[in-house]
């Protein structure tokens, strides 16, 4: 895989495919700006070797459709606050009008495409509109993990239609330390995995029984394992389709010889409501009218113990409904743990990477991945579609 320092980008167009799939509030206002930021020393680094810069991104889920609330133009706004080059924002990602802004742009210019998912075709990854975009253009760059899972067409196709593609520093950046997990992990290696859905993460588990030590469970997700063994988890979230699989799971970390734990204490709600009153449980059957929403405070000294040894630990899935000050005690003890140790830390999914934030302690942490489903499915399957488009063009 090329990366920006293999190439050479003076006077070459560049199509740089970045995230900017920033939140927007009902006016249209960028209420987070990371992902633009995220970016930036990519694009800073295009400028300064003098390449033209032609940047493109999808923006929410306008569905192959031209809707201007999904229009970039807050981003493109935001963006030239955030440079000193001048921002132009085209009226589309292809066609003559396109063509023609790629062929006059100047040097301290940037042209920003509109949103990628105006067209159907982008998410089709469709080979002509692929080439189409890379239409005028002489190097591609992906700087976009978060979309890396995804066979699209600016994503996956474009790298069949130009002359040379490379990873820039934010995905590099990203794979350097998935990598880490996946091939030369320092052992012992922790998993914690959390949320609501086995379902969800079946491929991540299965890949992680062969390579962690010892895999910590937490979130709604203990439940279906505890049901599984026959436990009454009286009203807690379980999976009642996936009840059979989890048995074949348990069965498969017995082989493995990994440490699989689930919880051994649960704080117990009626719901999960702010309002609701919390009571701590360390024995099955749970009470019949309420839902396991955190783990207890054995469970975070049992797993706090397990993560203070490790010298690498992947994190996805929160250990309750952190969402709730009265249910995230567990995940926030947990993700201090996690900061606490010496290992190198990796947390990936969205919803966990927002409570490693909401903790405070996520400067202690060594990679926070910027891809949420991205970073599950590198885990799970060791590579993903972006990725082996910028392989195979170098082969
Ligand atoms: P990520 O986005 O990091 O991959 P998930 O989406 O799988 O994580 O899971 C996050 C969600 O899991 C949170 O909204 C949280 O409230 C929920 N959750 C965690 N534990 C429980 C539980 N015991 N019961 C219900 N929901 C839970
Ligand atoms: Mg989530």
């Amino acid at each position: 895989m090329l990366f920006l320092q293999n190439l050479d980008f003076e006077g070459k167009n560049v199509f740089v495919r970045v995230d900017f799939n920033v939140p927007l509030d009902e006016e249209g206002n960028i209420r987070d700006d990371t992902r633009i930021k995220a970016a930036l020393p990519t694009i800073k680094y295009l400028l300064e070797q003098k390449a033209k810069v032609i940047i493109a991104s999808h923006l929410g889920r306008p569905k192959g459709k031209f809707i201007p609330e999904f229009s970039l133009k807050p981003v493109s706004k935001r963006l030239s606050e955030l440079i000193p080059q001048e921002v132009i924002l085209a009226p589309d990602v292809i066609g003559d009008e396109v063509i023609k802004l790629k062929k006059v742009l100047k040097e301290n210019q940037v042209l920003l495409l509109e949103n990628l998912r105006f067209h159907p075709e982008e998410t089709a990854n469709d080979s002509t509109f692929a080439q189409l975009l890379a239409q005028e253009i002489d190097y591609y760059v992906n700087d976009a993990f978060g979309v890396c899972h995804r066979a699209h067409a600016s994503v996956v196709a474009i790298t069949q239609y130009v002359k040379k593609s490379a990873a820039g520093f934010l995905v590099k950046k990203e794979i350097d330390y998935l990598s880490k997990a996946l091939h030369s992990p320092q052992k012992p290696y922790t998993a914690i995995l959390g949320g609501v859905k086995v379902s969800d993460k079946i491929p991540v588990i299965e890949n992680l029984l062969k390579k962690a030590d010892a895999i910590l469970i937490g979130g709604a997700m203990a439940y279906t394992f505890f049901k599984a063994q026959g436990f009454d988890v009286g009203r807690s979230l379980v999976e009642e389709d996936k009840i059979d699989l989890a048995r074949l799971l348990l069965n498969r970390t017995r082989e493995e010889k990994v440490n699989f734990l689930l919880p051994s204490d649960h704080i117990v709600a009626a719901e999960a409501d702010p309002g609701a009153e919390p009571k701590t449980v360390d024995s099955f059957p749970l009470p019949p009218d309420m839902m396991g929403l955190d783990i207890g405070p054995k469970t975070v000294e049992k797993y706090s113990d397990i993560l203070a040894r490790a010298r690498t630990i992947f994190w996805n899935g929160p250990m309750g409904v952190f969402e709730i000050d009265t249910f995230s005690r567990g995940t926030k003890k947990i993700a201090e743990a996690v900061a606490n140790s010496e290992a190198l830390s990796i947390v990936g999914g969205g919803d966990s990477a927002a409570a490693v934030y909401k903790s405070g302690v996520s400067d202690k942490i060594s990679h926070i991945s910027t891809g949420g489903g991205a970073s599950l499915e590198f885990i799970a399957n060791e590579t993903l579609p972006g990725i082996e488009a910028l392989t195979e063009k170098e082969k």
